[in-house]
């Protein structure tokens, strides 16, 4: 990887954190959802990054993948365990983050504090040779030094030019014959905690979709639609808010393309023994001696 690429990852990174830190302070007891995820995501676009994902709001017993809908009334509530997980891009170049607030108690500190220490425990492992199975284990040892449970499948990921989730996985739970990492990898680190069942499931649609390939359509609408989505988001995750501004009845082209099988939406993954999640999430590079916090 060459220095000029390096400095469009850590811009990314540097961005999607001021963003996350930014978003912190709006949630808050009565805020609403769409104010809070609109105000972050125009934070991005004022500061000249783009959204690698739109903004992701998962409360109490849902664990990830959550965005508010154009005719989303959610408010947030005293008590609420929120994770808000935040995905920035300049030209490509991702950066990946998330925290956990729990808005005006402190019931779940420990949880909070427990996804913490897991992540940091990552970063300090990870270095080039380095088998992800190792550090699964010790992501899953200070889980449970907490007296609580890793979500065994949500990991974290490789991250490369326009792809989210590129080859490695890094699991939240010991595991062999893991990939190892090396030098000049850019990886997303993120445990999940839970006092649940430690695993996520669901069917529910999130108002994230992504674009699964580009076909012939007989709907004209519908087929504009396709190809502004392939040039705006090169393949990454999309919400249908962001649609309106590219067409009038954008939902009416969204629903036809759903159906001819373009695009998916994913689903909201809900913890399946219906536990309290928290979560943090930092992107690193691997570099020659060690890591390098690019979210920091
Ligand atoms: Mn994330
Ligand atoms: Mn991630």
């Amino acid at each position: 990887m060459n220095s000029e690429e390096i400095l469009k990852w850590k811009e990314a990174g540097k961005l999607a954190r001021n963003a996350l830190n930014f978003g912190k302070t709006l949630i808050q007891n009565r805020a609403s959802m769409l104010d809070v995820t609109e105000s972050i995501e125009n934070f991005v676009i004022e500061k000249n990054g783009e959204l690698a994902f739109p903004t992701n709001l998962a409360v109490n017993n849902v664990g990830a993948h959550w965005t508010p809908s154009t005719k989303s009334k959610e408010i947030f509530h005293t008590g609420d365990v929120v994770k808000l997980d935040v995905g920035v891009h300049i030209e490509g170049y991702i950066g990946d983050n998330a925290l956990t607030v729990e808005i005006g108690s402190d019931k779940y500190s420990k949880m909070i504090e427990a996804s913490r220490e897991a992540l940091n425990t990552a970063i300090e492992i990870a270095s080039p040779g380095v088998n992800v199975g190792i550090i699964g284990q010790a992501v899953q040892d200070t889980i449970e030094g907490y007296g609580y449970r890793p979500i065994a499948n949500l990991t974290g990921h490789g991250i490369k030019r326009y792809n989210l989730h590129s080859g490695v996985s890094i699991p939240s739970i010991r595991e062999r014959g893991g990939s190892v990492l090396k030098s000049g990898d850019v990886v997303a680190i993120e445990p999940f905690v839970t006092d649940g069942a430690g695993r996520v499931g669901g069917k529910r649609n999130s108002n994230i979709y992504h674009l699964r390939q580009v076909r012939k359509i007989r709907d004209e609408k519908a087929t504009k639609l396709m190809m502004e989505i392939q040039d705006r988001y090169h393949g990454l995750p999309f919400a249908e808010r962001w649609l309106h501004s590219i067409q009038d009845d954008a939902t009416k082209s969204l629903q036809k393309l759903i159906r001819s099988g373009v695009v998916s939406y994913y689903p909201i993954l809900d913890e399946l023994g219906k536990g309290i999640v928290t979560q943090s999430e930092h992107t690193i590079m691997i570099t020659s001696s060690g890591v390098e916090v690019l979210t920091a």
